[in-house]
């Protein structure tokens, strides 16, 4: 089946950090299309449309009209993006694909690191309006107390769905920071903490190659969990 590709008005945007911008994309009359919670669309701009780049959905499948997708500074397209995307500009926008979909008949435990949080974002929110049960823990790294993408909005959850915990780590704090929450690199005692039937748990990993690697290397050579029961999202 030919892919619809659409051309889409940004109607939002949001900056969630100062390198960190989510882009509302509205979705033009008509436009309707099949996609799970997890899934990435791609997309590129009129004047470039042989540069394309692939973005997860911070939204989720509930979220109906619009797709949301949280962008960190980076190269071309995430410079031109966060610096530049303004309401009203367009954007292509080639429909949601991917396999990185949460399971939840499982307890899941995401680990993330920096903007590799996003996609979580649309599991919780799921789960949490269709009133699941399922257990999700987010074990998430930053370098500092002002790099937590969604804090609020993770922290409100956590108080509409007792399932859910958002657990952070931080990697560069100053001794003298006030944060009494966890310090340093997540590791295989952190991640054990948070298991409870291990049979029934499925771990996911999205961001940077580097850093998804470095989970799995975690998660199945050190604590000897089964290759099945993990998914990831390598960006590259
Ligand atoms: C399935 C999937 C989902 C993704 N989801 C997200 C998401 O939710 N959020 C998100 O922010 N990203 C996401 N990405 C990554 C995204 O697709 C892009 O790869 C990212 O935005 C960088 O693209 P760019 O055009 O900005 O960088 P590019 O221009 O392609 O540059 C890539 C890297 O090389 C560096 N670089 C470029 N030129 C030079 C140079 N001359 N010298 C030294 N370094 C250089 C840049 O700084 C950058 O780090 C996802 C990727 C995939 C595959």
């Amino acid at each position: 089946m030919a892919k619809l590709i659409a051309e889409m008005e940004i109607d939002a945007v949001t900056m969630e950090l100062p390198d960190t911008k989510t882009v509302r994309l509205k979705w033009p009359e008509g436009y309707t299309h099949d996609f799970k919670t997890g899934q990435f669309i791609t997309v590129y701009w009129p004047d470039t449309p042989t540069y394309k780049r692939a973005y997860s959905l911070s939204s989720c499948a509930l979220d109906r009209g619009f797709y949301e997708v949280t962008i960190k500074r980076d190269g071309k397209m995430g410079t031109r993006i966060v610096d530049w995307a303004k309401p009203g500009d367009k954007l292509f926008v080639i429909p949601p694909v991917g396999k990185f979909l949460p399971a939840y008949d499982k307890h899941l435990i995401c680990i993330a690191g920096g903007s590799g949080v996003t996609p979580f974002r649309g599991f919780v929110r799921e789960a949490t309006r269709s009133g699941l049960n399922t257990k999700i823990t987010i074990l998430y790294s930053v370098r500092t107390t002002n790099d937590i993408i969604f804090n609020a909005e993770f922290r409100e959850l956590e108080q509409q769905n007792p399932n859910f915990n958002f657990y952070v780590t931080c990697t560069r704090l100053a001794v003298e920071d006030p944060w009494t929450g966890r310090r340093g690199r997540i590791n295989a005692e952190w991640v054990k903490e948070h298991i409870h039937d291990l049979s029934n748990t499925v771990f996911y990993a999205c961001g940077p190659n580097e850093l998804v690697e470095a989970t799995e290397s975690l998660v199945i050579e050190e604590l000897k969990v089964p290759k099945e029961q993990m998914k990831t999202e390598k960006w590259g």
